[in-house]
């Protein structure tokens, strides 16, 4: 494998708590603690290396080292205990061996908390230029400098160690959508054979877990088999990839229908890549623990806002003499101190402060959204909850001023 830029033997840079001796005791990966459930909603909590993580969880994205626009205390603040971190881009820049040697992402970044790390597939489907994939794993250019990496599954393996993750994620492929049958088959056995052996390739930790990824578009037969093979293998949580990338959310929540019965019910499940504030609402529902999406963020630099009334869009000339806060029962800094009027004005300016409050805001309305879900499932009223969100969430945005 080519390490570009960096041709020192990594390893013996990496210090972090996972590295300490053992003593001999047995390695407990992650624990996951099922508190109650409601119907198919589970309430629990999954401890790691970096501290505890309440679920259902809502995970927000750090591309790139940094959650966009915020500070770490500040998305700790929204009340989110662990965010998540892309393989694909960290590998180019600034590169894992550098991080690593650095401390580590969680010190690199100053998030002490819990971190996950996708695998680095998805995107080098999406975002690379002349990608190759083999059995062997996938040959790709960095749509920053051109240059060729190789991506295998024992090396996003490795990053993802670099960079202390404590949830990685196996190397897969996403099946793209939309596939025929015997597609979505070949694709996702080789993500089957891609897992077993990120499986061998995985270092056993305290507090460190490995996930699998059920494949199979949107053919139940296929789901079911892949849930299958990914339990054989065994993995400390198993995440559900390959949705929300064009099938609509009815697809969605059929394919989900059929695949969470299928895996064990000890283990938490994570949803990847989604979504909007009814997905979530409508996936936990469907026995969902985890989630990550790039909305609330990037929904918040383009103007939209995610309010308990539905999207508002900031940048709408409805608002421009509005002196109401954007929500009077959010108690986010952007809607405490600061009138719509103002954020309007920001976002027409495309004023770095517009983005960074909307991004707040948003962050911190998914989180509320989670707590709110947690504490019906622990309630036992995850119906009602559902019903009453559907109502205020669909009931769409207050009045304008006249
Ligand atoms: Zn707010």
């Amino acid at each position: 494998m080519r390490l570009h830029g960096l041709n020192w033997d990594a390893k013996k840079f990496i210090q972090t708590a996972s590295d300490k001796a053992n003593n001999g005791e047995p390695v407990h990966g992650i624990k996951f603690d099922l508190k109650s459930t409601d119907g198919m909603a589970r309430r629990g909590a999954i401890t790691t290396a970096h501290g505890v993580i309440q679920t259902p969880a809502f995970m927000p994205v750090g591309t790139a080292a940094t959650v966009k626009t915020m500070r770490p205390e500040s998305v700790a603040e929204t009340g989110a205990e662990i965010i998540l971190g892309n393989t694909y881009h960290l590998m180019l820049r600034p590169g894992a061996e550098r991080i690593a040697s650095l401390g580590g992402l969680h010190k690199f970044m100053n998030w002490p908390g819990p971190i996950l790390t996708d695998s680095g597939g998805f995107q080098v489907m999406s975002l690379s230029e002349l990608r190759k994939i083999t059995e062997d794993g996938v040959r790709f250019r960095s749509h920053i400098d051109g240059s060729y990496h190789d991506l295998t599954p024992e090396r996003s393996i490795e990053i993802q160690h670099l960079l202390d993750s404590n949830i990685t994620m196996v190397l897969d492929e996403c099946t793209p959508y939309p596939a025929t049958e015997q597609q979505a088959t070949d694709s996702m056995r080789l993500s089957m054979r891609w897992a077993a052996r990120s499986k061998a390739a995985f270092q056993k930790r305290d507090g460190y877990g490995l996930f699998g990824i059920v494949q199979g578009g949107v053919y139940p037969s296929l789901r079911a088999e892949s849930a299958k093979a990914l339990s054989d293998i065994g993995f400390d949580g198993y995440a559900v990839g390959g949705l929300a990338v064009g099938e609509g959310r009815e697809a969605m929540f059929a394919t989900l229908d059929v695949t969470t019965p299928e895996l064990p019910g000890d283990r938490p499940r994570y949803l990847m890549g989604v979504g909007k504030p009814e997905d979530l609402v409508g996936a936990v529902a469907r026995g969902v623990d985890m989630f990550d999406c790039v909305l609330p963020t990037r929904s918040g630099r383009t103007g939209q806002a995610f309010t308990r009334r539905g999207q508002v869009n900031i940048r709408n000339a409805r608002h421009k003499d509005d002196p109401r806060p954007l929500d009077e029962e959010c108690t986010c800094p952007a809607c405490t101190s600061y009138s719509r009027a103002y954020l309007h004005h920001l976002a027409s300016s495309k004023e770095v402060l517009g983005l960074m409050l909307l991004s707040w805001h948003n962050l911190h309305y998914y989180q509320q959204l989670m707590s709110g879900i947690r504490a019906a499932i622990e309630a036992g009223t995850y119906a009602d909850f559902m019903a009453a969100f559907e109502v205020e969430y669909g009931g769409g945005d207050i009045a304008p001023l006249d």
